[in-house]
């Protein structure tokens, strides 16, 4: 056995470190050394760096803790191989609970997407459902395209993309429908004002029903509102019950007329009978007046000739009479037609209009406070209302005098109607105290068209005689809550009012 020189070999090492101009470090030292005596140069066993890197890995789980450990095993034995295999399983763990992870995430997501799409198609059902009733069902093709639409959208298992498809189908039918359902709103629209033109002009003799028709027509002109058609509803109403009315009148007019032109043309062909009467006996009395030889033959001859011209002149008499009385009849008939024609006028406006100053009367105002609720309530909008009480009236009344008081409510009325804007309703609650409704107001606005109506009185005088008299008031407002109803807010406002009494009047306060 050869023994090994190991100084020579050392030597030896560090002269071939130095032809080879290598730096003298351990590693070097070691390849050299190793050439020299033919053992392979392996690199010793990075044991620190291999455990820094075990330590930087950290488990997410119990079987890539058990992985980490194999491989702090593997370094622990200098074990290339139980590293590589420990590395390996623990990589193929990593992969796998990454790829459980995503796919957990894409899960969830599938659901909340799933879940995102069952509502968006329910709200889109909810939609068209409501939007239905707006076109109408004389289209059945669309009827049923709707009805199955609403069946996709709410069936669970529909597949997305059929969904969509029929959506496409649905929108493009829906604009066709909505096109004509516009269509025909104008074409009814120009019907109606056809319909109201002849009208209009039939009933030309009728200054009340023509005053009606204009302000229908007026009222149909677009763009129309729901309150405008509500007011149009209720105005067709009062001329078809007005009509029906004056046609009966008329009816029974007509039917005395013809009653008493009977009478007239029987009075007359019973008087042209007479009178043929007369001049038979007339004629007669000539002839027997050729015969008659003596005076006394003519004595009872006269007496016929005066009987019957006594009797003509009596029956004449009478006839003339009687046709007087007809006349008369006749007159009184056609006066008492125009005094109930000017009744029915004055009923049909005292049942909604106080007849001193023209404004609503309480009937009114509940009609009109109906209406003014259903359109808040349908159409989200605002409604104010105001209580508005003169101030120290009876004062005025003490010492004008009544009809100065009564002409300083007209004046009243007058100046607010102004102030106020068009479609504000004023009525007449009692005495010197009226209500006010402003649709679309909020309640700091309200109160500011009061404040305007105050001022305008103050810069529109009374004037009661030469005397310029100021008229002020003290007003309540109160804008309708939601669930709230109109005579309840009347009575907020009324407080409201008496509360600007009772803090020196002349005042607007919000209730
Ligand atoms: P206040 O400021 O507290 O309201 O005092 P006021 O004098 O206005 O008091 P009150 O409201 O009690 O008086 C109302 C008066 O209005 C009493 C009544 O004679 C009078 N009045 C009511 N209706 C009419 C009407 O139609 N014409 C006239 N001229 N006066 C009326
Ligand atoms: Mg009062
Ligand atoms: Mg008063």
């Amino acid at each position: 056995m050869t023994s090994i020189n190991y100084s020579q070999i050392a030597r030896e090492a560090f002269r071939k470190l130095a032809t080879r101009k290598l730096p003298p470090t351990p590693a070097n030292y070691q390849m050299c050394y190793n050439e020299i005596i033919g053992r392979p140069n392996v690199a010793g066993f990075p044991e620190a760096n291999l455990r820094a890197i075990s330590r930087v890995l950290s488990a997410r789980n119990p079987a890539q803790q058990e992985r980490l450990d194999q491989l702090d095993a593997a370094i622990g034995k200098h074990s290339w191989q139980g590293i590589e295999t420990a590395l390996s399983d623990f990589t193929r763990s990593m992969t796998e609970s990454t790829t459980m992870v995503a796919a957990d995430t894409a899960i969830q997501a599938q659901g909340r997407a799933g879940c995102d799409h069952a509502e968006l198609r329910m709200k889109i059902a909810r939609m068209i459902e409501c939007g239905l009733p707006a076109m109408g069902s004389a289209d059945e093709l669309f009827s049923r395209k709707s009805e199955d639409m609403l069946r996709i959208l709410r069936d669970p298992k529909s597949d997305i993309s059929n969904v969509q498809a029929e959506l496409d189908d649905f929108s493009h039918r829906l604009l066709f429908v909505a096109e004509e359902q516009a269509e025909i709103k104008i074409v009814l629209l120009d019907l109606l004002h056809l319909i109201l033109e002849n009208v209009s002009a039939l009933t030309l003799d009728d200054s009340w029903l023509k005053g009606q028709v204009d302000g229908l027509l007026a009222a149909v002109e677009p763009p129309l509102d729901l309150r405008r058609l509500d007011d149009v509803k209720r105005r067709v109403r009062e001329v078809m019950a007005r009509q029906s009315v004056a046609k009966a009148r008329k009816q029974e007019a007509q039917e005395e007329m013809r009653r008493m032109l009977s009478d007239f043309i029987g009075r007359l062909s019973s008087m042209s009978e007479s009178s043929h009467t007369f001049q038979h006996k007339i004629e007669e009395s000539a002839r027997r007046m050729e015969d008659i030889k003596t005076i006394e033959d003519l004595s009872p001859l006269l007496n016929d000739i005066i009987t019957t011209a006594r009797d003509m002149a009596k029956q004449t008499s009478q006839e003339h009479d009687q046709l007087e009385l007809l006349k008369n009849k006749a007159s009184a008939t056609e006066e008492e037609i125009a005094k109930l024609q000017q009744e029915l006028l004055r009923a049909s406006d005292s049942a909604r209009h106080d007849p001193l100053t023209s404004a609503l009367n309480r009937k009114g105002l509940e009609e009109a406070l109906i209406r003014e609720v259903a359109i808040m309530r349908r159409k989200e909008t605002p409604l104010s209302v105001a209580f508005l009480d003169i101030d120290n009236f009876k004062k005025i009344n003490d010492q004008l005098g009544h009809e100065s008081g009564d002409a300083a409510l007209i004046h009243l009325v007058n100046i607010v109607r102004l102030s106020l804007r068009p479609g504000d309703t004023l009525a007449r609650y009692g005495g010197e105290e009226f209500v006010i409704l402003m649709p679309d107001s909020v309640l700091g606005d309200a109160i500011k068209a009061m404040q305007r109506c105050q001022r305008d009185l103050t810069k529109r005088f009374f004037l009661s005689g030469n005397e310029k008299v100021l008229i002020t008031f003290s007003a309540g407002v109160a804008q309708l809550s939601r669930e709230e109803s109109g005579v309840d807010a009347i009575r907020r406002a009324d407080q409201a009012m008496y509360l600007a009494k009772r803090t020196g009047k002349n005042r607007v306060l919000g209730s």
